[in-house]
């Protein structure tokens, strides 16, 4: 039985713990406010809302070297949206001095790329793992979306982009990745009723988990 944490500083995380509590393998789903409750959990999720005051309540709680060190430990993390931006190695567009980000995902992206203009859009996406024909597209919410300006190692593989052009921004733009156990999302599924990607992360977690306990069986 699995026990997930979403991120609770700021942002969209009751929505995220509410679609996993409906996940059968999932045994518990807790919002996570201290490095104590990271030892507890198998996988982490990390929402959205406002990366930079993100950063700066994890940095005050003296959570960002705890986080820096769950993804270090090859435990499954997701981000979306401001959690993809947390995740990436770099992020443009941040205020001069930068800002504090837990990294992990070879990516740099770019924050707020649709500017004011168009805030916010919903756009029907193939995912890899996720859609399997022009049927069944994931309906993706895109709130002041950052997107996935450059893929900086052989590592990551390309799970969606945009179809079409949405303002200045064309349609090849990344907007979800995976790189071993890390997910990025630049969209909110927790914000639909299609919990797809929800349910790939946790059999993401479970396969990874299995493997594990093999992998520890064989070596004893
Ligand atoms: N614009 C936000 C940021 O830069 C992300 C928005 C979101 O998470 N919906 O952190």
């Amino acid at each position: 039985q699995l026990k997930f944490g979403v991120l609770a500083l700021q942002g969209a995380f009751q929505e995220h713990i509410h679609m996993l509590q409906n996940i059968p393998q999932v045994s518990s789903a807790i919002p996570i406010r201290k490095a104590e409750q990271l030892k507890t959990i198998d996988a982490l999720i990390i929402p959205g809302g406002e990366s930079t005051t993100m950063a700066l309540v994890a940095e005050r709680s003296g959570l960002m070297e705890p986080l820096r060190e769950f993804v270090r430990s090859r435990r499954p993390t997701w981000g979306t949206c401001a959690g993809m931006i947390m995740l990436a190695n770099e992020a443009n567009k941040t205020k001069k001095g930068g800002q504090g980000l837990i990294g992990g995902l070879d990516i740099t992206v770019n924050r707020n790329q649709f500017g004011s203009q168009i805030d916010s859009f919903e756009s029907l996406l193939h995912i890899n793992h996720i859609t399997t024909s022009s049927d069944d597209l994931f309906p993706a919410i895109f709130i002041r979306a950052p997107i996935i300006s450059s893929i900086n190692s052989s590592n990551i593989e390309v799970l969606a982009r945009l179809e079409h052009d949405v303002g200045e921004t064309d349609a090849s733009a990344i907007v979800a990745v995976k790189q071993g156990n890390l997910l990025g999302t630049a969209f909110h599924p927790e914000l639909t009723n299609d919990d797809r990607i929800h349910r790939y992360f946790v059999q993401l977690t479970q396969d990874y988990y299995n493997t594990e306990n093999e992998r520890k069986i064989n070596n004893l």
